[in-house]
């Protein structure tokens, strides 16, 4: 059984989040946020980079493809982040997406100042499939993709960008507290 409500790991660049989505419970329990329109507009919600594409509706979401998509940019990312190559199928599905809805500057005029815009298709599910594949694209070509981790705990998979090279977990309040608390019981149990 497949479980859509775990701690998310939200506020990685992007890419991160969207790898992030499909996890492992300490338990045991894979959690999938994009199996569900209900989970996965949850996760979308928490992505504030996303602007208004963060608000798109469940009905629009194409569940499927977010999840291809998703294998994909964790291809790629770990590949990056061992500076090797991706898959070609990688490779293409990321251009792919981006080609589908490229992004164009808009300028307009409002409250006595020029506002810039950036727009896509207007389709909002193909629009936020290129936004997505857009952060993996910046991700994966950025320096520091190198030092992206994953987190040392027990089952966790979860992949982060440590703004310190000291982090070891996703989270410190779950994955660096279960640690805490495994280390405790070892000292006392021997
Ligand atoms: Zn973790």
């Amino acid at each position: 059984m497949i479980e859509t409500t775990p701690p998310p790991l939200v506020g990685e660049p992007l890419a991160l989040d969207l790898v992030n989505t499909l996890a492992t419970r300490p338990d045991g329990v894979p959690v999938d946020l994009l199996s569900e329109p209900a989970s996965a507009a949850g996760w979308l919600a928490a992505q504030h980079g996303l602007g208004r594409l963060a608000a798109v509706h469940p009905g629009d979401l194409n569940l499927a493809a977010l999840r291809t998509l998703r294998t994909h940019v964790a291809d790629c990312v770990e590949a990056a982040r061992h500076s090797t190559a991706p898959g070609p199928a990688a490779l293409a599905a990321l251009n792919d997406a981006v080609r589908a809805a490229p992004a164009y500057a808009q300028l307009s005029w409002q409250d006595g100042t020029l506002i810039r815009r950036t727009e896509r298709s207007g389709v909002p599910g193909r629009d936020l499939l290129a936004e997505l594949a857009e952060a993996a694209v910046a991700l994966v070509t950025d320096p520091a993709v190198v030092r992206v981790r994953g987190c040392e705990g027990a089952q966790c998979r979860l992949l982060f960008l440590p703004a310190h090279p000291q982090r070891r977990w996703c989270s410190p309040a779950t994955c660096g507290n279960r640690a805490r608390v495994a280390r405790h019981y070892q000292r006392r149990h021997g």
